[in-house]
């Protein structure tokens, strides 16, 4: 069974985001890029399959420009064997990117796809969805544990106030919530043999799909500074407080 881990190159996630002075998008300029964590998550899934024989082969795919390079090189050092490269401008719509992975999932003919819940640039939260309903086929989604058996996927989901699990037929989606397993660090001699891997650009055009986005962005803003804490002295002075300054009783 093939595998197929969709990667998005995201800012890192310790790195404080700023926005541009016009509030027009978050600055980017100097700033440290990293994969997606749930996409870690989906690639370190894929790659225990692979280990435990269930998969023969991990592609990871990534849409973007050149710079993602970066992050597919990063999936080859963890273990998947091959890269693939969409090339767009940086931000395409979710529904393109989904658009684009279904033409992959076409293309490829994977068992298993695997994405991230959300990426935490954009918080969207919807690709995984979308694509499975292009392909049309079920999607696991919020994923903290997966079990392939034979032709169908065992999903076990984090959902409000407890687990779910679903069995779906492959090929299916999957995307990953935060404790599905914890990413292994790559080795130094896996990233050198990842610069030897193969990793493949094609572009929207080849695949036949035509990116625009729907959205424009508006407006981007920090959230509002939180006010310094006080201590108060005694139970007395704290419900004065809350009755007369704040007025919340
Ligand atoms: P989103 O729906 O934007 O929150 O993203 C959910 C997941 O979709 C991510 O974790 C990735 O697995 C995948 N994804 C989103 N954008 C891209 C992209 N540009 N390239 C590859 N995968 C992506």
């Amino acid at each position: 069974m093939k595998v197929l881990v969709a990667i998005k190159r995201v800012i890192d996630y310790n790195v404080k985001v700023r926005v541009k002075a016009d509030n027009s998008d978050v600055d980017l300029a100097n700033v440290k890029m990293a994969m997606n964590p749930f996409c870690e998550i989906a690639v370190e899934e894929a790659v225990r399959l692979k280990e435990a024989g269930t998969a023969s082969e991990v592609v990871v795919v990534s849409i973007g420009s050149k710079a993602c390079e970066e992050q597919v090189r990063a999936a080859l050092a963890l273990g998947a064997d091959r890269g693939i490269r969409i090339d767009t401008e940086d931000g395409p719509d979710s529904l393109s990117v989904a658009k684009l992975l279904a033409k992959v999932v076409e293309q490829e003919q994977p068992g298993l796809i695997i994405l991230g819940k959300q990426a935490i640039d954009s918080d969207s939260n919807q690709t995984g969805q979308m694509l499975a309903a292009l392909v049309g086929c079920g999607q696991g989604t919020f994923a903290s544990e997966v079990k392939v058996d034979g032709d169908t996927v065992a999903v076990t989901r984090e959902i409000d106030g407890g687990l779910q699990t679903v069995s779906l037929n492959l090929p299916a989606v999957v995307t990953t919530d935060l404790r599905l397993n914890e990413p292994r660090y790559a080795k130094l001699p896996d990233i050198m043999k990842a610069k030897r891997k193969p990793l493949a650009v094609q572009t929207p055009d080849e695949l036949g799909v035509s990116v625009g986005s729907k959205l424009s962005l508006v407006k981007v803003e920090l959230p509002s500074e939180r006010q310094a804490g006080i201590k108060v002295g005694s139970v007395d002075e704290l419900i004065d407080k809350l009755r007369n300054e704040a007025k919340v009783i």
